[in-house]
């Protein structure tokens, strides 16, 4: 069983808006669909469904936002994370793919209407997406990767090396890729934002309430938590990385990768009027992503992956975080230190985009959210929905597959990507006789 990282030492959880009140399952209750797991992808599912007048309800294990979504660094980045949108199409075929990229590129979209019509207070902003080029040599797959959102519809746009200066603050960008439709927010804040909105459109949300079982019963299906029992037509099971429990194999269809986040203390109103003055999220560029932005008291939030010595040895992390950002803005004020540092948990699978898995007749688990769960959980819940109500398979936007354990290659596949790209990023920085940062 995995052990999770704790929850209590993340920002969000010291500054998002108040959870719902909500109660344990005490009792057996009947619907017509049962929701496992709170997170973006369990709550917008419930919220599609109460729109539309079906019976829901939700069982959390914790509480709402317990799992990734409310404790990712919260970038809304509405695109794949892994995979070229060529490489989608080649998973999924060109029609279901279609109908996919512009669920995934709308996401960032699709959260902002959610927190507009529920009032959601979680820190909104959605200023675009910056991916620096570091070195020349990055110039063209950035560029194909604009062109490649920008023939599907996005606000996709290449900018110059004074352009992103102006943009970032930072002089060490060559130039670098502009994705006007991302945003940036309080990540437990949305969530628990959402999952007022549920219960608002009436859908039913049991905390402290984890599924222990899942079985069937005549053409149902019974959900047994310690307190009580859900007995419903169809099952959506919207675990993702933190499945605990519940029988139903989940979580052997992906590995556990942990990102590391870490908050300094706010940075004066002067600071931030010369550091990311556009507000939106940064990425530095480099395959071993430094990955950053405010939130709303000016504090910068910036995330990496572990590796080595990273993520394993507190100070040793914290002082390469900080060279970090400071290799990228020499201006930042000397007393900046990191006031939060937590990490959590990614489910990864083989192909980086979420997969639905068929649990039986009316049941389904959906998984593999990777990086981007914050547009991709958000978007999900219109296609869980149109699953639920009964849509052909086919003409849904993901397949439903068989529920396949991973590789056992899978078990190393993530941490061997990660130094990979750490390489290619150190022979590219030499082929082109360009400046590293710190421990690269
Ligand atoms: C450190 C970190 C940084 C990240 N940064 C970003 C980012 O910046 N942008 C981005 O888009 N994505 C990011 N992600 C990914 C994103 O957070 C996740 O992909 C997303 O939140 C997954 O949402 P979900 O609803 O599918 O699952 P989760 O949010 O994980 O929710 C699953 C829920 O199911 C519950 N549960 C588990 N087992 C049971 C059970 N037996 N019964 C009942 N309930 C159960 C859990 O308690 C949990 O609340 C990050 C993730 C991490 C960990």
């Amino acid at each position: 069983m995995t052990d999770f990282s704790p929850f209590e030492p993340s920002l969000w959880y010291a500054t998002a808006c108040e959870a719902p009140q909500t109660q344990p399952l005490n009792k057996e209750i009947t619907c017509d669909v049962c929701i496992v797991g709170a997170g973006y992808t369990g709550l917008t599912t419930a919220i599609e469904l109460s729109r539309r007048g079906v019976v829901v309800s939700v069982v959390e294990a914790r509480e709402a936002g317990f799992g990734g979504s409310g404790r990712n660094a919260g970038h809304c980045t509405p695109t794949f994370a892994f995979l070229s949108l060529d490489q989608v199409r080649g998973h999924l075929g060109a029609e279901r793919a279609r109908r996919l990229i512009a669920r995934q590129t709308g996401g960032a979209d699709l959260a902002a209407d959610y927190i507009r019509t529920y009032q959601i207070s979680c820190e909104w902003k959605q200023n675009g997406f910056f991916q620096g080029i570091l070195c020349p040599s990055q110039r063209a797959g950035l560029e194909a990767k604009c062109n490649a959102y920008a023939a599907a519809g996005c606000p996709s746009e290449m900018v110059d090396a004074a352009e992103a200066q102006r943009l970032t603050g930072s002089p060490r960008f060559l130039g670098g890729w502009m994705l006007r439709s991302g945003g940036h927010l309080n990540p437990l804040g949305y969530a628990r934002g959402l999952a007022r909105a549920a219960m608002q459109e009436g859908a039913r949300l049991f905390t402290d309430s984890p599924m222990q079982e899942l079985v069937r019963e005549g053409s149902r299906w019974r959900v047994r938590t310690p307190g009580g029992s859900v007995l419903a037509d169809r099952v959506i099971v919207a675990t993702g990385a933190y499945t605990q429990g519940g029988g139903t194999g989940v979580e052997r269809s992906y590995r556990i990768l942990r990102a590391l986040i870490a908050a300094t203390n706010p940075l004066p109103a002067e600071a931030r009027r010369r550091i990311v003055p556009f507000d939106g999220t940064m990425h530095d560029g480099r395959g071993d992503i430094f990955v950053y932005k405010y939130d709303a008291a000016g504090r910068i939030v910036a995330s990496m992956f572990p590796m080595g010595r990273r993520g394993r040895d507190l100070d040793y992390t914290r002082e390469l975080f900080m060279d970090r950002l400071r290799w990228l803005h020499p201006d930042l004020p000397a007393d900046t230190r990191w006031d939060f540092y937590w990490s959590g948990e990614l489910d990864m699978q083989r192909h980086t985009i979420p997969r639905l898995y068929d649990l039986g007749p009316g049941a389904v688990a959906c998984t593999g959210l990777s990086g981007r769960g914050v547009p991709t959980g958000t978007m999900l819940g219109g296609i869980l929905a149109d699953w639920a109500q009964g849509t052909a398979e086919p003409d849904l936007a993901l397949p439903v597959e068989p529920l396949r354990s991973a590789p056992a290659y899978m078990a190393i596949a993530p941490t061997m990507m990660l130094r990979w790209y750490r390489f290619r990023d150190r022979l590219a920085a030499r082929r082109n006789g360009s400046a590293l940062p710190p421990h690269a």
